[in-house]
């Protein structure tokens, strides 16, 4: 008998008839024979509704009311969830962060899980009681509600698989799994069957959304296997039709690339004409950092006269308007001719722990982007990633040809 960790994402929630739908789905593990903990969502566009209601009120809401709001999602959903188990005969009972206590730090709307206090819910689990947990919630050790950030359910899941010591976490989302490639571009795009911790962190944190970067953290760190499938196909997690993240192994590094993600969220930025001299760069990123804005790429042209040079780099979208107002304030102290930017860049990046040990796979990314005539604007590498910047009109032209090159296409 093995305990399983069913997490039900917004759409898999999003009605009465889809919560019976994942009910039934909860059911069916338990006939096959296995014990089974329930995290839920709130039901689609609730959280997005309810943190309307904290604008409307305030702009500069209180933090910790906030959550107190925006958690309610979650808290319906759970006891929704509860009573459609009970309906089927079994014996469920749902359970809020504050009740297992699933303690966080009190960094509201973005708390960090310090501790689960798993005892309780793993003895009613031993005696065949279902729980059925609130996702995206905790509280604080001075009993304050908190919540985790968006796509924070996730995270709950796995932590939970991790404190109860569960053989598999299972994340039921709207798509079968892990694709090679966003699938609404790119048609020959695959469901992944296995991807490594660490390639799924690239990936996550590169911009496939399927599961919130910190649940693949936490995933990694304990080596809880999670698998991302579909709540409206038939199978169910134990005949493992999804995508599993798993630890990698020797075979999985046969292919060079595995996934190809793409962020059309991002801006480029390049000081022209900068003082090439020792302490430049530290008087461009740090008022920047200051400022809460992070920086992703990063290029500085050689100089040519060894007097002045080009900084260019990218942040996102949500941060440009900021970055630009920071870097005019900041002008005289840093000594720059003018400020270049663009807003339509796509950032493309290829993931695979394979390319530690395959040589020339940077290469062809770039032969396959000159012969689509594709100029690329910023290139980033790490030990398991490829990155070029490009403009945006060429995403969909970029995606399909680099997802061909890597032989990563449909057969
Ligand atoms: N309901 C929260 C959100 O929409 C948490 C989650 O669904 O994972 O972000
Ligand atoms: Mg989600």
């Amino acid at each position: 008998m093995s305990l399983i960790v069913m997490k039900f994402g917004g759409t898999s929630v999003g009605d009465t008839d889809r919560i019976k739908n994942a009910a039934a789905k909860v059911a069916a593990e338990i006939k096959n024979g296995h014990k089974v903990a329930v995290v839920v969502s709130a039901m689609s566009g609730v959280t997005d509704q309810l943190i309307t209601h904290c604008r409307a009120i305030s702009p500069r809401f209180d933090a910790r009311e906030h959550d107190a709001v925006v958690s309610t999602g979650e808290q319906v959903t759970a006891g929704l969830m509860a009573m459609a188990l009970q309906q089927r005969g079994l014996n469920a009972r749902s359970w809020q962060g504050w009740q297992l206590r699933l303690l966080t730090d009190s960094d509201h709307a973005k708390a960090r899980i310090m501790d689960i206090e798993g005892d309780a819910l793993r003895a009613r689990l031993d005696d065949g009681e279902t729980g059925v947990i609130a996702g995206f919630q905790g509280v604080t050790e001075d009993g304050r509600i908190t919540t985790l950030g968006r796509g924070g359910s996730d995270t709950s899941a796995v932590a939970l698989a991790v404190a109860l010591k569960a053989d598999r976490c299972d994340i039921y989302t709207d798509v079968p799994g892990v694709f090679t490639s966003d699938p609404r571009i790119v048609t020959a795009a695959q469901k992944m069957n296995r991807v490594s911790y660490e390639e799924m962190l690239e990936l996550a944190s590169l911009g496939a959304k399927v599961l919130q970067v910190r649940s693949v953290e936490m995933a990694m760190r304990y080596r809880m296997p999670v698998q991302v499938l579909s709540t409206f196909a038939n199978e169910v997690g134990s005949e493992l039709p999804g995508t599993l993240v798993i630890e990698g192994t020797k075979d999985m590094e046969k292919n060079t690339v595995t996934g190809i993600a793409h962020t059309s969220n991002e801006a480029k930025i390049t000081l022209a004409r900068l003082a090439d001299k020792p302490g430049v760069a530290a008087r461009v990123f740090s008022p920047l950092a200051r400022a809460g804005i992070s920086v992703d790429m990063i290029v500085q042209t050689a100089s040519e006269d060894g007097q002045v040079t080009d900084i260019t780099f990218t942040v996102a979208m949500g941060d440009w308007e900021r970055a630009l107002k920071v870097l005019e304030d900041e002008k005289a102290n840093i000594g720059f001719e003018k400020i270049l930017s663009e807003k339509n860049v796509t950032k493309i990046s290829l993931v695979g722990i394979g390319m530690r040990s395959h040589a020339g796979v940077a290469a062809l990314m770039f032969e396959t982007l000159a012969a689509k005539g594709i100029n690329i604007q910023v290139i980033e590498t790490s030990e398991i990633n490829t990155s070029v910047l490009i403009a945006s009109e060429y995403t969909e032209l970029a995606l399909r040809a680099l997802h061909s090159a890597y032989g990563l296409d449909a057969a």
